[in-house]
């Protein structure tokens, strides 16, 4: 009996990102596993240092040099900016209102969500928050700013 071609498995691990996710399958899908985790990833170039997030497999920097591996996003950052949303994206209209931020952690920055429960009046620039992993009530895997 000849052999069937075995179909290749498929990683669809990011299919598990976000209020809407809009891709399944990345070169960065440990990124998941670090959130079932109760962690927040990017990555970093071995070969020259530089810090990655949202999480990259390969450097631009050094191309095919690059090596890259995980690390974790620990402490706290300052928040950079913010902005409340009134309008939102197809598919994240039940979010809102809801507010987009950027923490400076010094070598890197992330791009996220103000939790929905922090009181926006105790949100300021300069203000130092953590990210944190979190599971939205539909299951989804995502990741908030709370204050630190
Ligand atoms: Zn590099």
């Amino acid at each position: 009996m000849a052999d069937k071609k075995k179909k290749p498995e498929i990683d669809a691990r990011f299919k598990k990102f976000g209020t809407v996710s809009f891709t399944a399958t990345t070169k960065v899908n440990d990124f998941i596993d670090y959130l079932e985790d109760g962690k927040v990833a990017g990555t970093r170039c071995k070969t020259c240092g530089t810090y990655y997030f949202p999480p990259r497999s390969q450097c631009y920097k050094c191309l095919d040099k690059t090596e890259m591996e995980w690390f974790v996003v620990e402490g706290t950052g300052k928040l950079a900016t913010f902005s409340e949303l009134s309008y939102a994206p197809v598919g994240f209209g039940d979010d809102l209102p809801y507010a987009i931020a950027v923490l400076d952690y010094g070598d890197y920055k992330v791009f996220g969500r103000i939790a929905p429960k922090v009181p926006m009046d105790q949100v300021a620039v300069g203000k130092e928050m953590r990210a944190k992993a979190n599971r939205l009530p539909n299951g989804q895997l995502n990741y908030v700013f709370e204050p630190a």
